[in-house]
């Protein structure tokens, strides 16, 4: 299926008669006529739902749309972006265990990997975003269980090579994770490339709206378990949790995300509500009209702050002096998002006074949604940091996130260029 199509169709169909959108399903439980049924249901799965904790029939419908999206087997949906990439490494890590990611990756992702998860045990090792392959290796060990990347890094916007990441982590007989929220399904399938596992922030361009936080992860159903199963016996060998299942076994493509629901999921119960299965349905009809202009104002409005005296320095894939221009042009050749980062010539006071001026543009922790907004990490996110300190993270304290919106991209333009006048 086209991707425009499947956005429309995947996931749920009506019959004859039926409702025409996706219903919502508000029930926590299902009902039964006789135990074994239920029973039945417990020993497979796959063959009803027993409980909302882990399952809706709501979520179902988005769930089989995003896998569509991706080109996956199944997906699973989660109540966060941060439950996502929690759950996707604790369904291959356990404590003793390791992984090896790409250090251009979302700021939470990076506190989950280097301390939350240390607590439990699990160690991470951080490689460059343009590392080799080689190097990648290097960073393998033998308790090494995942590789991790995002396609297009918030808030560095570094686009990772793909097929260099697969490489290092099929090699090494693991699976490539890749957080694929700013492109979205629309702009880049990671797993056309030879990523094995996708997750999302859905709360970014699939909600689209700035309504629900949200996250998924999908499964490719491509990566061999059983012929690395030494490396991943929580997949291959019997769960003493789930009545002695061997996963792989029993459930053959589906194995990752019937044990990541069925496991993690019903153990630590973090699935979101029906009505939000509901609006990310809803949202994802639009998505491919709202990513090209999304990436259509990014690249507008790039291309002119790149002539600005006010400016130093413009970060956007999509323009030709961007270190990964090669990389966008590989991987993501109709657009990449809608986020730019700029440095604001003057440091932290000028940045911060650009932001003061912005009329349409709004001050917000967030990015990509419908409405143009902006951040400056120095003066919140990261206002306990000196300016040394923030240099040393890589963050300029004139660094500014700029999400171009679905607005005309003249008004975003007009808006900076008001905005310039008064700090000039
Ligand atoms: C926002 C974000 C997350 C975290 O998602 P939440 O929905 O805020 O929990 C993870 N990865 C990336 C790339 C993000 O932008």
């Amino acid at each position: 299926m086209n991707v425009n199509t499947a956005c429309i169709h995947a996931g749920y169909e009506a019959a004859n008669g039926e409702p025409r959108c996706l219903p919502i399903y508000l029930s926590t439980t299902f009902h039964y006529d006789k135990c074994a049924d239920v029973a039945d249901i417990f020993d497979d799965p796959t063959l009803g739902m027993i409980y909302s904790r882990f399952e809706n029939p709501t979520c179902d419908a988005t769930e089989r749309k995003i896998a569509a999206l991706e080109g996956g087997a199944a997906a699973m949906l989660t109540s966060s972006g941060q439950a996502a990439n929690l759950l996707a490494v604790l369904n291959l890590c356990s404590a003793g265990d390791h992984l090896v990611s790409s250090a251009a990756i979302y700021g939470g992702t990076v506190n989950l990997l280097s301390f939350t998860l240390k607590r439990f045990g699990i160690d991470c090792t951080f490689v460059s975003p343009r590392a080799s392959k080689e190097e990648i290796a290097a960073a393998i060990r033998p308790n090494t269980k995942l590789v991790f990347g995002e396609t297009v890094a918030n808030p560095a916007l570094a686009v990772l090579d793909i097929e260099t990441f697969a490489a290092a982590a099929h090699e090494a007989g693991i699976p490539l994770v890749m957080d694929n929220t700013f492109p979205t399904p629309v702009m880049c399938r990671p797993i056309e490339w030879g990523c094995d596992i996708v997750t999302h922030s859905t709360t970014k361009y699939i909600d689209g709206h700035a309504m629900t936080g949200g996250g998924v992860i999908v499964d490719s159903g491509n990566f061999d378990w059983t012929a690395h199963a030494d490396r991943f016996p929580g997949l291959t060998e019997p769960d003493e949790s789930y009545h002695g299942v061997v996963y792989t076994e029993a459930y053959g493509k589906l194995a990752y995300i019937v044990k990541a629901r069925m496991q993690l999921m019903r153990d630590l119960g973090c699935y979101p509500p029906a009505t939000n299965g509901f609006i990310l349905n809803q949202t994802i009809e639009t998505l491919p009209l709202r990513m090209r202009q999304h990436c259509d104002n990014a690249q507008r409005v790039a291309e002119w702050l790149e002539g600005r005296p006010e400016v130093e320095k413009v970060d956007f894939p999509g323009l030709t002096s961007s270190p990964d221009h090669d990389l966008a042009e590989k991987y993501l050749p109709d657009g990449v998002c809608g986020v730019i980062s700029i440095i604001v010539a003057g440091g932290r006071e000028r940045a911060a006074a650009l932001l003061d001026h912005l009329k349409l543009a709004s001050i917000e922790v967030h990015v990509a949604d419908s409405q143009t907004c902006v951040l400056h990490p120095a003066s919140t996110t990261h206002r306990q940091l000196t300016d040394e300190q923030l240099v040393a993270c890589g963050i300029e304290p004139g660094l500014v996130r700029l999400s171009c919106g679905l607005e005309g991209a003249d008004d975003i333009i007009a808006d900076l260029e008001q905005a310039f006048s008064a700090i000039a």
